[in-house]
């Protein structure tokens, strides 16, 4: 039996969150309830805690944030059922649900709804502006959900969202095996990037930094470039024959990154973005027009999840070692205080609403 009130942090307002108790959602015909076992703290969070987002991440307050998820389903609805989902599974998520009728959701580009923002038409967004996971229990569309290995812990699979949203920006970038790679940025979607193009079979992975996380990228097999003493564009170059990296994956999201891969960048390469920037950047046009250089946007993770689970899973790849810092719940503020200031060498922080 599922209780009828849980604990959440409930977000009131910009930088007003709290932990607080609020019912238990019911789970649509097409959703599944899971207990919540690890939520990882997403990078765009402190933004939506923020409020930099009005209107959009979240619609209104209060809003019930997180969106990297694991847990075991407890309740599954009318449809979910008969599409063969089952109590006591164990499953992660996503934050994206299309409304799976538009003609972006029918191409399989659900990230990219056009019904974007209407729940009313279907969509979500859990943990942006629709109830997310930072509590006990979520309400989850089946369209959002992946079963995991019996060997995989729920805080590996918590991470799953992120890797499979790295996953997508490495196959938009069209990297094939033996390809230079500049991974520009090693915060989290720059290491977990790493790890990919390794597993993809990347020729020499080059990746720009500073600290500690710098360390972790030349752990991972990673030529590191410590951007606070070296030229990156100089040193990208120097490291490629003089031609520049094939692909760049973008996980730096700073104008002066952005620009630093736009001239990285080999002559007819790739530019596949996994940061967003937050204003709009000027870049080289000029450049990218000449030498035939594809800048590629990419937004989250379409039918990335799957694919991610099982490559982490046959690859015997460690996201494990990124996850620094683990928290009930009810620690969440500090939780939080650690992964913003990137306190005590912090990189993945995750939180256990039934710790
Ligand atoms: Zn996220
Ligand atoms: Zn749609």
């Amino acid at each position: 039996m599922v209780e009828k009130t849980m604990k959440a942090i409930r977000l009131n307002a910009p930088n007003d969150f709290e932990y607080c108790d609020i019912p238990v959602p019911e789970p649509g015909s097409h959703d599944i309830l899971a207990r919540v076992e690890t939520v990882a703290i997403c990078g765009t969070d402190p933004h939506i805690f923020a409020g930099e987002f009005p209107g959009f991440w979240p619609k209104s307050f209060p809003l019930i944030p997180g969106h990297e998820w694991a847990g075991t389903i407890v309740q599954v609805g009318e449809v979910a059922k008969n599409l063969g989902w089952k109590e006591g599974e164990r499953v992660c998520g996503i934050s994206h649900v299309g409304c799976g009728y538009c003609s972006m959701c029918m191409q399989g580009r659900y990230t990219l709804c056009l019904n974007y923002g209407h729940e009313e038409k279907g969509h979500r967004q859990y943990g942006h502006y629709s109830q997310g996971a930072y509590a006990q229990y979520i309400a989850a569309s089946v369209k959002s959900i992946a079963r995991i290995p019996d060997t995989m812990g729920f805080d590996v699979a918590a991470c799953m969202d992120p890797f499979s949203i790295a996953l997508h920006a490495v196959m938009r970038s069209g990297m094939e095996p033996g390809d230079s790679v500049l991974v520009n940025g090693s915060g989290a979607q720059g290491l977990m990037s790493i790890m990919i193009v390794r597993a993809m079979g990347a020729g020499a992975i080059l990746t720009s930094g500073s600290g500690f996380r710098l360390q972790v990228a030349e752990r991972l097999g990673a030529i590191t470039i410590d951007y606070r003493k070296e030229n990156v564009v100089a040193r990208t170059r120097e490291l490629t024959g003089g031609l520049g990296a094939k692909r760049v994956i973008e996980c730096s999201g700073t104008p002066e990154g952005v620009r630093q891969a736009c001239e990285a960048v080999a002559k007819g390469g790739t530019i596949s973005m996994v940061s967003l920037p937050s204003k709009d950047v000027e870049i080289p046009i000029r450049r990218l027009v000449l030498d035939e250089i594809d800048l590629r946007g990419n937004r989250a993770n379409p039918n990335t999840l799957e694919p991610a689970i099982a490559m982490v899973q046959e690859n015997n790849i460690d996201l494990s070692s990124l996850i620094t810092h683990a928290f009930p719940l009810s620690k969440f503020a500090e939780a939080f205080d650690i992964f913003v200031h990137r306190k005590d060498n912090s990189l993945k922080v995750v939180v256990k609403p039934n710790d």
